[in-house]
């Protein structure tokens, strides 16, 4: 696995706390951009190019996790759920508080199942009812390793399952940020002035996003982000036909009309230019979920935008699974959609 794209997967960032993410794009931007800059909302803007019109380019930043909440005076850690994490993955997680004095490890600590009721087995335990275990003694102590509202993610373990297809805790949308450092760096020539925005808080709202093409008032934009593979057992072929290694995937619309409806031109031009390239890619169509795109698109007077996803498996879970040749189709038909723009 590419030394890059492991350290983007595996760098700490719920949303609001992307810090450490940000100083890795800004690093890899500066690379390749004129300018970079980190805004005031923690979004960093990256600019290439000169030309009249404008084209943003984004991936988000942020990852879905925990937060410190409370410590009971035995030292357990109660905590919230920052993004959409489902409930039944919690359990017997191994996570990583990312603390003022150092990393600290905890477990999502629950009953053993000997001891569970009859009752107690058939039913879903609710995040507020579970804690992390640090190992403290007490509430002082733990106090002495972490605070309230520290960030806690799921520990990192990137790795290569097999062939193509790696792993990692925060592919959503690490992998976007990945895509945008390689796209900005292979981008040549162009007539346009080209943003490369990694942006803060899109789990929550798609603030980042808001704030940045506000400011930058793109032509056009595309948003860079994952989207779900429906190719394992339990997703009917109905409900999600995107598959793991077929390529980038094109979204057309997002949470049934409430995310981007990807205006015609805009869908034609990305299929077209897929095709003319032989680039593989499929059509995504979506029920639930929305990136980046769906603010900007209703930004300011409207800006023209259009998502390319990467399929991904098991999103918003400790351990997300992808193909390294989806990355590299999206970062293709980005580069070709921006040099016919
Ligand atoms: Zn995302």
């Amino acid at each position: 696995m590419d030394q890059l794209l492991k350290k983007i997967l595996d760098a700490a960032g719920i949303s609001g706390y992307e810090k450490d993410v940000a100083s890795i794009m800004k690093k890899e931007l500066e690379k390749s951009c004129d300018s970079v800059e980190i805004d005031s909302f923690g979004n960093v803007i990256a600019k290439k190019g000169k030309g009249k019109k404008k084209i943003m380019v984004c991936a988000h930043m942020d990852e879905v996790g925990l937060l410190v909440k409370y410590i009971t005076k035995e030292g357990y850690i109660h905590f919230i759920k920052v993004g959409g994490i489902d409930d039944r993955i919690l359990l017997g997680n191994r996570v990583i508080i990312k603390a003022k004095l150092g990393d600290v490890v905890g477990i999502i600590g629950s009953k053993a199942p000997h001891l569970q009721k009859e009752e107690e087995k058939n039913k879903v335990t609710k995040h507020d009812e579970m804690f992390i275990d640090i190992g403290a003694k007490s509430r002082e102590d733990a106090l002495k390793r972490v605070s309230i509202a520290d960030q806690i993610i799921f520990e990192p373990n990137s790795g290569v399952l097999h062939g193509k297809l790696y792993y990692g805790k925060a592919p959503d949308d690490r992998i976007g940020c990945y895509a945008l450092i390689k796209i900005m760096e292979k981008l040549k020539k162009t007539n346009a002035e080209i943003y490369a925005v990694a942006t803060t808080q899109e789990e929550v709202g798609l603030k980042g996003a808001r704030t940045s093409s506000f400011k930058i008032d793109p032509d056009f934009a595309i948003a860079v982000d994952t989207t779900i593979a429906g190719d394992n057992p339990g997703i009917r072929e109905q409900d999600s036909s995107l598959k793991v290694g077929e390529g980038v995937c094109i979204t057309i619309i997002e949470a049934s009309g409430r995310g981007v409806i990807v205006s015609e031109k805009i869908k034609d031009m990305f299929i077209d230019t897929a095709k003319k390239n032989k680039i593989k890619h499929q059509i995504d169509v979506l029920e639930g979920g929305m990136t980046d795109g769906a603010m900007i698109y209703m930004n300011r007077a409207g800006i023209p935008t259009g998502v390319l996803s990467i399929p991904c498996r098991y999103l918003h879970a400790p351990t997300g699974v992808f193909s390294i040749d989806d990355v590299d189709t999206a970062v293709e038909l980005a580069i070709k959609a921006i040099e016919q723009l």
